[in-house]
């Protein structure tokens, strides 16, 4: 990237993306400097607003919940063309997901390994293991497959969430 060009707020976390901003705003201002607090004060997020656009990890977390729901409410005897539009989905999404690193490695992985459509249970299954690949990379602990169901569509064994 550039100095000149704006940084992608939903590519990196907010400090990152507050810091590029202001060398962005620097080189173009010259000698005028913002103060490192006026970016960076607000802390660890966006501030006190809750309507701030997206930076990566929140993007990330509000993106996986949609994904793991989509996948817990996908049939469990799907058609053919149910098969094909959520494999089509999932390139798709692949192309258009806004952080851009985060796209070029859910390529890679969906040519490596392709959703598996063939029902809710694959479909979870193949999620979670894509999911847990990039936890592995960002060095966060895996998540346990065999309880994707009870995280994202029936609720804990112990009823906490009824
Ligand atoms: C497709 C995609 C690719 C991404 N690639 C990158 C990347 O390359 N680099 C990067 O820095 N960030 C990437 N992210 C963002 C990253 O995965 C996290 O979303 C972000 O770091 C915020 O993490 P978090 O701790 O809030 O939990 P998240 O990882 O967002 O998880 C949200 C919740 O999902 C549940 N969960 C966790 N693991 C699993 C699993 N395996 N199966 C089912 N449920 C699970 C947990 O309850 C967790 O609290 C990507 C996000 C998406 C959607």
């Amino acid at each position: 990237m550039s100095s000149h060009e704006k940084p992608c707020r939903a590519c990196m976390d907010f400090r990152t993306w507050a810091k590029r901003q202001k060398e962005v705003y620097d080189s173009e201002k010259g000698t005028h400097k913002i103060q490192d607090q006026t970016l960076i004060a607000k802390g660890n997020g966006n501030g006190a607003r809750e309507d701030c656009p997206l930076d990566k990890d929140e993007l990330g977390s509000k993106t996986w919940a949609f994904l793991h729901t989509m996948a817990a409410y996908y049939p469990d005897k799907p058609s053919k063309e149910q098969k094909a539009d959520m494999n089509n989905f999932f390139h798709t999404f692949s192309k258009f997901y806004p952080c851009n690193i985060c796209a070029e490695d859910l390529q890679k992985q969906l040519k490596q390994t392709p959703p598996e459509t063939g029902s809710q249970d694959k479909l979870s299954q193949w999620l979670c293991r894509v999911h847990n690949g990039v936890n592995k990379k960002l060095g966060k602990p895996e998540f346990d497959c065999k309880l994707v169901n009870q995280r994202w569509k029936d609720g804990w064994m112990d009823g906490s969430c009824d």
